[in-house]
């Protein structure tokens, strides 16, 4: 048997200081993890994490010391940057607790979650879901990630994002609501983690608007910076 036509090739992440790659299976992204975020929503609870999706084939993969491009994606007036920490998971695994979590993470990353924000308050409001806001083509900028065994658990740190080298977002990862084992936690008990598997942990306040032609550099201290422009 063959395929009827030629499979998609696999997404895969470079990793800092070696010639591997990180192959991706799935992307979980975690809503509304920063309390200031959270206001700036509209919403001041202290809730659960939930969690939405975006494809695989939604990264828009950077290597180190390059500059990706991002297209401005068709159907919003209202595109918008969030700056977030990544976790990539190394060991699979599901009712995963808190206490055991952290080592199944490979390492860490810097990623955006790129909002069609237009998009994703119409559906909210209508109790739809977010897809047409947030699983779109070229959504999930990363840069390299950074295997554990170098920078070491991510707990805390700077993490920023400058739009055309003026600030918009900074905060600190030590402020997520959820932490990156407690999200683990809660994650696990509802889907079977699999190593590939990418969680971007939610975005500080500071969510904004960018315009083709931005240059958006993202940070979080001890891993590699995440440029990529709006083309
Ligand atoms: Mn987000």
């Amino acid at each position: 048997m063959a395929y009827v036509f030629a499979p998609p090739a696999q997404v895969a992440v470079p990793v800092v200081g070696s010639n591997d790659l990180f192959a991706v299976r799935r992307i979980y992204c975690v809503g509304r993890n920063y309390a200031e975020h959270a206001k700036e929503m509209g919403f001041s609870d202290r809730e659960p994490p939930f969690f939405f999706m975006k494809p695989a084939d939604s990264l828009v993969v950077v290597p180190t010391g390059q500059i990706g491009e991002m297209a401005y994606p068709m159907g919003t007036q209202n595109y918008h940057h969030e700056i977030e920490l990544v976790a990539a998971i190394g060991i699979g695994g599901r009712e995963i607790k808190a206490a055991d979590a952290l080592r199944h993470v490979w390492g860490y990353a810097v990623g955006l979650d790129m909002t069609r924000r237009d998009c994703q308050f119409a559906m909210r409001d209508k109790g739809r879901p977010w897809e047409l806001g947030k699983a779109f083509d070229q959504s999930a900028p990363i840069g390299p990630i950074t295997p554990v065994s170098t920078c070491g658990q991510i707990t805390s740190g700077t993490i920023h994002l400058d739009v055309n080298g003026a600030k918009r977002q900074s905060s600190d990862v030590s402020k997520l609501i959820w932490n990156v084992a407690e999200t683990i936690e809660h994650l696990s008990a509802y889907f079977e983690l699999a190593p590939g598997d990418l969680i971007y942990t939610g975005t500080p306040e500071g969510v904004g608007a960018v315009v083709k032609g931005d240059l958006l550099e993202g940070r979080v201290d001890g891993l590699g910076a995440l440029k990529v422009r709006v083309v």
